[in-house]
């Protein structure tokens, strides 16, 4: 098990079954926007149970995938099959990202492309570290089981989306210098195919052998739904897939059978 799966533990919570989409209504999440909690609907500082007694009202009419604490919780709110009304108002939009300029053109909620993070705090406050470990391996568990692209241009802030009236989400005091970094230094961009191998496939790769033993990565990682229900996620390397299963453990697949069975070899 990688660091990033050692830190992370989602507590699912739910909205009580309402302030979201079922479905993505034919798109899949490309981005991830991370926001900050501020101030509830009372005017006082949000906290993580706030947020989900709010989210949980039926005239609240917003929701986020995931709640991240100061002390490093992590609250689930909506499968990320569906679609949180997080980020749903284009205001002044980031047109340099091409799936939200693509959002702009083909009128689609960008509710519907995007997982949405939110963080207990207000814009200012530093991160305390509990919180942006946790953070962290969210975003890594992310890229690897859905495929976000580990880039400034498909892991944004709310201000992205709606420039004005969330001007202040994340805010300033959100870690994005040491975030991207951080899950940069961990992934592997092979300069030949492209493809990047991210955490916690990336840690499983260099352990083992790496190139010489795997070869390249072949595909970027790819959702387990795609064809492999019974993983997270699964990766495809020049010699071998990588396969992610519940509570972290990285599998090799059966490839030798399979190529076997294709080829109908009887040797
Ligand atoms: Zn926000």
């Amino acid at each position: 098990m990688s660091q990033a799966d050692a830190d992370l533990k989602i507590v699912w919570k739910g909205t009580n079954g309402q302030n979201f989409w079922a479905g993505r209504d034919g798109e899949s999440a490309v981005a991830i926007v991370d926001h900050c909690m501020s101030k509830g609907a009372d005017g006082t500082r949000a906290t993580l149970e706030s947020c989900a007694n709010w989210f949980a009202k039926p005239k609240s009419e917003v929701s986020a995938h995931f709640g991240v604490g100061k002390d490093g919780r992590v609250w689930q709110f909506v499968d990320l099959r569906n679609t949180a009304w997080a980020n749903g108002i284009l205001e002044q939009p980031d047109l340099s990202l091409p799936w939200l300029a693509e959002c702009v053109s083909r009128k689609i909620n960008p509710n519907r492309r995007t997982i949405s993070i939110e963080h207990e705090g207000d814009s200012n406050d530093t991160m305390p570290e509990a919180q942006y470990r946790a953070t962290l391996a969210l975003h890594r568990f992310l890229i690897a089981t859905v495929g976000i692209k580990a880039d400034r241009q498909h892991i944004v802030g709310h201000y992205q989306v709606t420039a004005r009236q969330r001007a202040n989400c994340p805010g300033a005091g959100f870690p994005w210098a040491r975030l991207m970094s951080d899950l940069a230094a961990s992934s592997f961009q092979d300069p030949v195919t492209g493809f990047a191998v991210n955490e916690p496939f990336a840690s499983f790769w260099r352990d083992h052998g790496g190139l010489s033993v795997f070869g390249r990565p072949v595909s970027e990682a790819i959702s387990g739904e795609k064809g492999f229900p019974e993983c997270q996620s699964i990766q495809w390397f020049e010699r071998a897939r990588f396969e992610l299963h519940p509570g972290g453990v990285i599998m090799l697949g059966l490839v030798g059978n399979e190529a076997r069975k294709l080829f109908q070899m009887a040797i």
